[in-house]
């Protein structure tokens, strides 16, 4: 018996196995404990896989780094990084790289663990993995940046690989550090190796349209779901928590389509015009000062006003745990589409669906960025690049089937549209577990 099944604390419901080990249970209120209800959802659906669910509630692999760098100062500072892999039954790991203050172990298992749903969600052939450094990358100089991107890249270097495990930008990472972090690998390895990361600079054979990706993915399964609950996107009042990569494309499809983005908010405040914000001057200006507040066309409203703002669809599209228990109940928005991870919990979950307000999950809703990203690595591997046009087009095709299929799911069972994403998702992740064995 290993150490990790003589722990003393509570074991998390776990019907199929030992014990979870004691860092497995950590944090229950965290992210990785509402993955674990959410997994617990999911169980009574998958029939005779639910023998090998376990498998679900364990990262295959986590490593934990010493990222030391040399300031600008003189002084060394030590951050420390994570790479998670949760899942490659289907095949490599993908997933993000998060630069925040905010990441623990927890947090970034928690998100590997939504990539794997997320790839099996959509179909895409990868399993699950996500990566972090708890650092506020704005208190950094660019040169300290690139040096602190660099030694994390060395250290995860060991697990990641174009075969074996794909990062990709998330919170506070960008193209910028994806091409450090290509470079960094190639370096190791000795050879120019493009497929390490996506999300890189075109340049540097990113592709067309991923920067934009995640966003026109959660406009696009967006309208699939507001046409399914007779809510017309062109008459349709928007509220976007996040003016990032997500929030903020979002909001621009959503405009160009007819809807009114009436309020945003970000870590710099929240913003409301009853007509509508402009959201094209609205991006110019968070481009110029990096924050919605002080755009000078709008009112200023309290933070926790966002939360009630008449609105037919709200979008977080930030950060975990933003829709609680506590403001679920003032929500007015008949859709919610999750940009964000994670950015409900379990309980808001029930009260919005007791409310019949339509939550349109994140592990389908936001898996635009990987759908393209998995578009980037194919190109890199044929060293052949496609259209814009074209890479828009598959894009498409795959959210609008993907969503076809866990709608149809979510009828066929009367469950919510998460449980049943986590339906479709897991059941392919444990088929491919099943058929390909236990090793040895
Ligand atoms: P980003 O760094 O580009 O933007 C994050 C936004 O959140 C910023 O506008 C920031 O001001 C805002 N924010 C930060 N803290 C906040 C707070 N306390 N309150 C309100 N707003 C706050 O990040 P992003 O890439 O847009 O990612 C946003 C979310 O989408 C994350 O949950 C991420 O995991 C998820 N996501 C991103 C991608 C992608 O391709 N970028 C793909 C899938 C999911």
């Amino acid at each position: 018996m290993t150490s990790s099944h003589s722990t003393n604390a509570t074991p998390v419901s776990n019907p199929y196995g030992h014990p979870l080990p004691s860092y497995l249970q950590a944090d229950r209120l965290g992210p990785w404990g509402i993955y674990l209800q959410q997994v617990d959802r999911v169980i009574p659906y998958l029939g005779h896989l639910a023998r090998w669910a376990e498998t679900l509630k364990r990262p295959k692999r986590a490593l934990i780094v010493d990222v030391p760098i040399e300031l600008d100062n003189g002084t060394i500072a030590h951050f420390e990084g994570y790479r998670v892999q949760h899942n490659t039954s289907r095949g490599p790991g993908k997933g993000g790289v998060r630069f925040h203050q905010d990441v623990t172990l927890s947090e970034v298992m928690a998100l590997s663990a939504w990539m794997s749903v997320k790839n099996a969600a959509v179909n895409v052939p990868y399993g699950g993995a996500k990566g972090g450094i708890r650092v506020d990358p704005k208190t950094l100089s660019r040169g300290e940046l690139e040096r602190m991107t660099r030694r994390y890249t060395s250290e995860i270097g060991i697990i990641i690989g174009p075969t074996k495990d794909i990062p990709a930008p998330d919170v506070n990472t960008n193209e910028q550090i994806m091409a450090w972090m290509m470079d960094t690998y190639s370096m190791n390895e000795g050879a120019t190796a493009t497929g390490v990361v996506t999300g890189k600079p075109v340049e540097l054979g990113g592709s067309l349209g991923r920067r934009e990706a995640t966003g026109r993915g959660v406009f696009t399964v967006g309208v699939e779901a507001a046409r399914h609950i007779g809510l017309d996107v062109g008459q349709a009042r928007v509220a976007v928590q996040g003016f990032g990569n997500v929030g903020g494309i979002a909001a621009k499809l959503f405009a160009q389509a007819g809807a009114r983005v009436v309020s945003v908010q970000d870590h710099g405040g929240t913003i409301y015009r009853d007509a509508g914000l402009d959201v094209p001057a609205l991006l110019a200006h968070v481009a110029e000062v990096g924050t919605v507040a002080g755009f000078a066309h709008a009112e200023v409203i309290a933070n926790e006003l966002f939360w009630e703002v008449e609105c037919d669809i709200l979008i977080p599209a930030a950060l975990e745990q933003q829709i609680t228990a506590a403001n679920a109940p003032r929500i007015k928005a008949r859709l919610v589409i999750e940009g964000a991870n994670g950015p409900t919990t379990p309980e808001a979950d029930d009260i919005l669906q007791e409310r019949n307000i339509l939550v349109l999950p994140d592990v389908i809703a936001n898996a635009g960025g990987v759908t393209v990203s998995y578009f980037e690595w194919v190109q890199d591997f044929s060293s052949f690049f496609w259209t814009e046009d074209d890479i828009n087009a598959r894009l498409v095709h795959i959210m609008k089937e993907a969503f076809a299929g866990v709608w149809s799911v979510s009828q066929d069972k009367k469950v919510s549209l998460r449980t049943a994403t986590f339906i479709v998702a897991c059941t392919r992740i444990l088929r491919a577990r099943e058929l390909r064995g236990l090793y040895p």
